[in-house]
């Protein structure tokens, strides 16, 4: 395995804040970043270029392919044709497997199932011709989400009982879709790992997440899942990576029952950093955002151990208007996206707060 030497130039494709942070992360390694997106975004402001193309544009992709050494993605919605188109110049890594399983819930659960990874029950809603037989398999109350592109809880409209799947699918623009038992989990937690190309595979701590309206507010270590659930999270996510052949960090998000024959339900995975990852940045030597770099560039991975207790805050739209309290706050460390308009929902940046570590792993 040859590693990437510092000089060389990494190819993302998404400009989004993710990007940004993987690029500030490749420059304190040595690496140039050249960013490929539809749209303009935040990554920009750190890339040594970026080109705006569509995604199905697949002669302007192959040239910026050209002018890189190994493409990542920022993304999981990124077509897959766009990365294949990629992978017959460069390598494209965390890989397109990846890719294909998370952009599509039906293939990942049917993924995921495969494995014998515990996950709620599920069925495929194309018409309303499934309804009945989606219905009696996974009963209610239960959740409808869109197959494809879904994110932030977008897509998605839960039924209390079976008769509402009728107005969930008119709901969710009737869109090809998975249902999906709705699990009264003690709470969310996410395991974010990072596997070299050699396969060896390093754990962060387990952050436990909470959600408001569908976006992630605050991910907070250490979590107060006990550790023979952590152990057993830490297995699944493995057992993922390894079929997966993964090469960087994923995100996988799973649900805490408690005690029981399955502790854990795999909710969905992210083929990439992931935003509950973002304390990593602060309370551990190094963060997801370089472990992916150098998982990617063949590079050795660097620690995962934590040092600090931390919780990150996401800063949602007009939170970012604190900025100048929290630039101010002891222990609190700022991290901002350089996005111009603070429209509701939207990302803007986040905030870990450090505290000595309370307990080691
Ligand atoms: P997702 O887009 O699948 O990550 O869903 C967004 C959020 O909706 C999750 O973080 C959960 O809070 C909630 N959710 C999704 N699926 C389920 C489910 N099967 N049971 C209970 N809550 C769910």
């Amino acid at each position: 395995m040859q590693a990437l030497p510092p000089g060389s130039t990494i190819g993302i494709l998404g400009a989004g804040q993710l990007g940004r942070m993987l690029a500030a992360a490749a420059a304190q390694l040595g690496f140039k970043c050249r960013v490929y997106s539809d749209v303009p975004g935040p990554a920009s402001d750190l890339a040594l270029s970026t080109t705006i193309g569509a995604f199905d544009d697949l002669a302007k992709i192959a040239k910026f392919a050209q002018e890189t050494d190994v493409v990542t993605y920022e993304f999981e919605n990124v077509p897959v044709e766009a990365a294949a188109a990629v992978e017959r110049l460069r390598p494209v890594r965390p890989g397109l497997k990846a890719l294909e399983v998370a952009q599509d819930r039906y293939k990942e659960k049917s993924f995921l199932a495969g494995l014998g990874i515990p996950i709620p029950r599920f069925a495929l809603v194309e018409s309303p011709a499934d309804f009945a037989a989606a219905v009696a398999a996974v009963g209610a109350p239960a959740i409808l989400k869109t197959r494809r592109l879904g994110y932030d809880g977008k897509g998605q409209a839960r039924i209390g009982a079976a008769s509402e799947i009728e107005a969930a699918f008119e709901a969710i623009g009737r869109a090809p879709a998975t249902l999906e038992a709705l699990v009264n989990f003690k709470c969310e937690v996410s395991v974010l790992l990072v596997r070299g190309m050699d396969g060896e595979t390093r754990f962060y701590d387990i952050p436990e997440n909470h959600h408001a309206g569908g976006i992630l507010r605050t991910s907070t270590v250490p979590s107060a899942l006990p550790p023979e659930h952590q152990a057993r999270a830490r297995d699944i996510a493995g057992k993922l990576a390894d079929a997966l052949g993964y090469v960087g960090v994923i995100g996988v998000e799973m649900f805490y029952v408690g005690d029981g024959p399955e502790p854990l339900l795999l909710n969905e995975f992210a083929p990439r950093v992931h935003n509950s990852g973002h304390w990593t940045m602060d309370a551990c030597a190094v963060g997801q955002f370089e472990n992916h770099i150098r998982a990617i560039a063949g590079w050795p991975l660097g620690p995962t151990e934590r040092h600090s207790d931390c919780r990150m805050t996401n800063l949602i739209g007009e939170d970012v208007h604190a900025w100048p309290k929290l630039a101010a706050e002891p222990g609190a460390c700022l991290h901002l996206y350089g996005k111009h308009q603070a429209r509701p929902g939207r990302k803007m940046g986040h905030v870990n707060r450090l505290a000595p570590l309370s307990k080691g792993r």
